[in-house]
């Protein structure tokens, strides 16, 4: 339709098939799926198993140039280049999508289901609760800071012995230790099952973690942006948002419920008062906490307005964790689209920032290899980056924006150059996607294709799927099949031994900084982390995604400047370092006029109102 409908109107007048339907299409056996109500289901791991030898099909990342107010649209491309696969060149296809936070939902970006006629639907249900997943992380996240303050107490107010007797309680007048305690015992060095059979200093080490409450690390989680929460000044506390936890990063990054065990177990809550890691395996409530995500673990199928599918899973933060959906999801995806189909997924943030985090840790743990890169743009946001004015949300679009300005798109192309020389730097080729906004003029369409084909891009096409559909991605399919047949050789951009330098390798060569300055705190935490023996993992930067610098008032490609390393982070479990480049907040807060604003609800249809 001419003008295109809001994103929920057009989302609402679509039925979607009963998803029980859209797994039979799919190839998925009636066990191997759990329904949740007619239009969402989880499915089962087991199925890796059942499609073990069938051959992957070819996979392909969505990244985008880096972002701007005006917005690039890396969810629709997506969405629309899975509908034109699909349901118009007749190839088996599947969306991989990352599951939105309801902080920004009722926030201020308000929903991620994509948008116009490229949709996933029924968008209320992608938005709000889902299958609960994400509930299911506040409720491990914060079993474990419950955990540690109960433990803090009481190895503050009881004895040694007193504490032991509790710790390992007899059964029939027998007492026995877990295997998790078992685990513990076999760390500290003692090599004894016979619980009575410990000497009191055995005992001691046993059951004291010692916690430093002044070096507890773990933090409380809440999935609303809560500015409140930041600082709450009775006990010290801080809460961050539910996506940012580290069990969310586990939650993408695992292939099965044994390795997200191990992973939960890594965990690394704070030290102790002589500087000894303690982690959620010392608590002893690894396995509480792989209850709690038993069934988060398996990814949820939905669809597309054209009804294709689609698995939306995980959903990390995007800075201090790698902003990508689930590995799981992925892989489950590969093997039922077959040799000759497409699974596409999509990157958050700006390629310098999520596809670099896609390369080198998420295809690291997976073992993946992408076959194309999809990098999208839009001639606004180009025009920003060429030195367009900013713009104020509520306010008309500057005259730049609207009108044809030749001169602004070509020198915002640097900054789409550049994106497109990132993905080179890891062997891997790219198709331009112009997402196409009613504003562009063709001169400003054609001259961001002939300069993105001439900065070494295999094609450049645009786009017309908000407004069109599937048929309106048809030609940039059309692109990606063949790019994707073509022989690409991945390889990573650093070498995970290569210590001091991984930091320095990205900052140089995919920011284009002139070198990093890292404080005394930052220093001082490298030397921590390699004697603790984690100096070996990927580095996961939390960085501005407003600019390829750390200033996010710097567009287009920025030069001369020295990346500031504040302080440096772990999340062992979910195997990364993350260096804080400049402030990051870990707890979003609502603008003036929030999106909850337009929100409501009809009491006798039970529709839901606002959401976009
Ligand atoms: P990203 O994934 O890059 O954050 P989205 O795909 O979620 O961006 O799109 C952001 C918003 O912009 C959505 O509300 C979407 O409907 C809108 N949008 C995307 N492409 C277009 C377009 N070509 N014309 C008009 N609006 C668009």
């Amino acid at each position: 339709l001419s003008p295109v409908p809001s994103d929920i109107e057009i989302s609402r007048a679509q039925t979607p098939k009963p998803i029980s339907q859209l797994a039979q299409e799919i190839g998925l056996l009636p066990e191997e799926l759990e329904a949740y109500g007619n239009t969402k289901a989880k499915v089962h791991l087991s199925l890796l198993n059942r499609l073990q030898h069938q051959p992957n099909g070819k996979y392909v990342l969505v990244a985008g140039i880096t972002p701007t107010p005006l917005g690039e649209g890396k969810s629709t491309v997506t969405i629309g280049l899975v509908q034109a696969l699909s349901a118009h060149l007749k190839l088996n296809s599947f969306a991989c999508l990352r599951q939105p936070s309801q902080g920004p939902t009722f926030g201020v970006k308000g929903g991620a289901a994509g948008g116009g006629y490229a949709q996933v639907i029924p968008m209320e249900e992608f938005n709000l609760h889902l299958t609960g997943d994400i509930h299911a992380i506040t409720a491990a996240n914060n079993l474990v800071a419950a955990a540690i303050d109960a433990r803090i107490l009481h190895e503050a107010t009881q004895s040694d012995r007193a504490l032991y007797s509790r710790l390992v309680p007899s059964v029939n007048g027998v007492r026995c230790f877990s295997p998790i305690q078992m685990a513990r015992l076999q760390h500290l060095g003692i090599n004894k099952s016979d619980p009575s059979g410990l000497t009191p200093e055995e005992v001691r080490a046993f059951v004291r973690l010692d916690l430093d409450p002044e070096k507890v690390t773990w933090q409380r989680v809440v999935d609303t942006n809560d500015r409140f929460l930041r600082k709450i000044t009775v006990g010290q506390t801080q809460f961050d948002i539910a996506v940012a936890s580290e069990i969310m990063a586990i939650l993408a990054l695992t292939d099965g419920l044994a390795d997200m065990r191990a992973r939960l177990g890594l965990m690394v809550v704070g030290s102790s008062r002589n500087g000894q890691s303690i982690t959620a395996d010392d608590l002893g409530v690894t396995g509480a906490l792989a209850v709690l995500m038993k069934d988060a673990i398996k990814p949820t199928l939905m669809q597309t307005l054209e009804g294709t599918p689609v698995f939306v899973h995980a959903g990390p933060f995007a800075n201090i964790a790698h902003g990508n959906s689930s590995v799981l999801a992925d892989k489950l995806a590969l093997k039922l689209v077959g040799e000759e189909g497409y699974v596409v997924t999509e990157a958050g943030f700006g390629a310098d920032i999520g596809m670099e985090k896609f390369f080198n840790i998420k295809c690291r743990t997976s073992g993946l290899r992408p076959d194309v890169v999809v990098l999208v743009a839009t001639v606004r946001a180009l025009k920003m980056h060429g030195g367009g004015p900013n713009v104020t949300a509520g306010v008309p679009l500057p005259k730049e924006y609207i009108n044809e300005n030749l001169q602004l798109v070509a020198d915002g192309c640097s900054n789409l150059k550049k994106q497109i020389q990132i993905a080179h730097l890891f062997g891997v080729s790219v198709v331009v996607a112009l997402n196409v906004f009613k504003t562009d003029t063709q001169a400003e369409i054609d001259m961001v294709c002939r300069i993105a084909e001439a900065s070494g891009a295999s094609a450049a096409v645009q786009c017309h799927h908000w407004s069109r559909g599937g048929r309106g991605s048809v030609e940039l399919a059309h692109a990606v099949k063949k790019v994707a047949s073509q022989k690409n050789h991945f390889q990573f951009l650093y070498n995970l031994q290569v210590r001091p330098e991984k930091i320095r390798t990205i900052a140089q060569k995919v920011y284009g900084a002139d070198d990093i300055e890292l404080s005394p705190e930052a220093q001082a935490k490298i030397d921590h982390y390699n004697q603790q023996g984690f100096g070996a993992l990927p580095i996961c930067m939390a960085k501005t995604h407003l600019s390829l610098s750390h200033m996010p008032e710097k567009k287009g490609v920025p030069t001369g400047f020295i990346l500031p390393i504040r302080d440096i982070r772990a999340s062992i479990g979910a195997g990364f370092i993350y260096p804080l480049v400049g402030t990051m907040s870990t707890m979003p807060g609502l603008p003036t006029r929030p999106c909850f604003y337009d929100i409501d609800l009809d009491p006798v249809t039970e529709e839901i109102k606002g959401l976009f």
